[in-house]
């Protein structure tokens, strides 16, 4: 198979193409950006295989992803390009706007005009859009989970916009026939992920001595998923998924942020010590606007119609992550020096622009 990789220097994107070329045998083409959460260093152990190739483009420059499209003759087209980072979207809504949603639009018109005209429709054709549990919304705790039926009730600039990529794509099924499939999955952890996210940033500061911070009480939810998990699922989906069906991805792994980033405090302590244990570095605070309480998924529908299960459990997913993260500084220490350095994002601090 050749697969079109939107967003495939990102953090879930190389996940994809790691396991599509090296795994699976397919052949990738890795159309990206390169914004500030690419990285192609990610791609290292693939990047000179036969079977991947790496076009630097964006997804609203519809006649170029088209002409790529046209040139490697693609079977399948995975969406992950995106911003995918809720604080930057509250710091500056435009990029998300305009990736997520408008970028999701011309890929739609490039993908429908390729299927049209030179696949002469093949019903074999996939346009797999990757979307997230935050296009549900606010979760309260003493609710049961997301299921694909469950309404969307985005709460952040960024989940609004993917609730939006995620119409658009449906439409585009019921409209032009175009042989879509969707999946929304809960919060990816594990290797080659960006600093600035909630798991990488607590095991950097920790490692540097630096405080934790945690928004709020630490009481919001999350359901984990590793990485690599979501790539197989996202695989299985696209081989074997039913044209027009959403599927929810999760591990029913929901932990509280506070026991997370307690977990990660005792790796810490039991591999690189401090005087005083990691968890003295804690420190709450001013919440996120718009926090979202809990997200969780029920992947019901991907485990018994695709035969699915997840490899890891939390755990040992992230004791392996914090494992990773100590024995790859070459990954991580330029991001830290050039790019991000773990500031606060996101606190509406900034005037509205327009
Ligand atoms: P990421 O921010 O790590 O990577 C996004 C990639 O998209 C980057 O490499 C970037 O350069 C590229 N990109 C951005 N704008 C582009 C454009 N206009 N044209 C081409 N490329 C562009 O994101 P991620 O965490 O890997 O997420 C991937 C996808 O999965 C996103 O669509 C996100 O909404 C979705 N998702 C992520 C999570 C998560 O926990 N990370 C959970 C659910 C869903």
């Amino acid at each position: 198979m050749r697969v079109f990789v939107t967003g495939g220097a990102g953090f879930i994107g190389s996940a994809v193409c790691r396991h599509f070329v090296q795994d699976l045998g397919f052949s990738v083409v890795n159309f990206d950006k390169l914004t500030y959460a690419a990285n192609l260093s990610s791609l290292r152990e693939i990047q000179d295989r036969p079977e991947y190739h790496f076009i630097e483009g964006d997804i609203c420059q519809g006649e170029q992803v088209l002409a790529a499209l046209r040139e490697h003759r693609i079977d399948a087209l995975i969406h992950l390009a995106a911003e995918s980072h809720v604080d930057r979207s509250i710091d500056g809504p435009a990029d998300c706007i305009t990736t997520n949603i408008v970028g999701t639009y011309a890929l739609l018109q490039a993908a429908r005009t390729y299927w049209e005209t030179d696949l002469n429709k093949d019903p074999k054709f996939r346009f797999h859009h990757v979307s997230t549990d935050e296009v549900y919304g606010d979760l309260p705790f003493n609710e049961t989970k997301f299921t694909e039926q469950t309404a969307y009730a985005p709460s952040s600039p960024y989940s609004a916009s993917k609730a939006a990529s995620d119409h658009l794509v449906q439409a585009w099924h019921s409209t032009y026939g175009l042989p879509i499939l969707m999946s929304n999955c809960s919060n990816n952890y594990g290797p080659y992920h960006f600093p600035e996210k909630l798991i990488p940033l607590m095991i950097l500061n920790g490692l540097a001595g630096e405080p934790l911070p945690i928004y709020g009480t630490g009481q919001n939810v999350r359901d984990w998923l590793h990485v690599e998990d979501h790539a197989r699922a996202l695989a299985l989906i696209l081989q074997q998924g039913q044209v027009g069906e959403t599927y929810n991805i999760g591990a029913d792994q929901e932990f509280t942020n506070i026991a997370v980033v307690e977990r990660i405090c005792d790796c810490l302590d039991a591999q690189r010590p401090l005087p005083t244990s990691h968890r003295e570095l804690i420190e709450f605070v001013a919440d996120r606007p718009g926090h979202d309480r809990r997200y969780a998924i029920d992947a019901t529908k991907l485990r018994t119609e695709l035969d699915w299960k997840p490899h890891y459990t939390f755990e040992q997913g992230l004791d392996e992550t914090v494992e990773w993260y100590l024995n790859n500084e070459w990954w991580w220490r330029p991001i830290r020096e050039e790019r991000y350095a773990g500031q606060r994002l996101g606190k509406l601090s900034q005037a509205a622009k327009v």
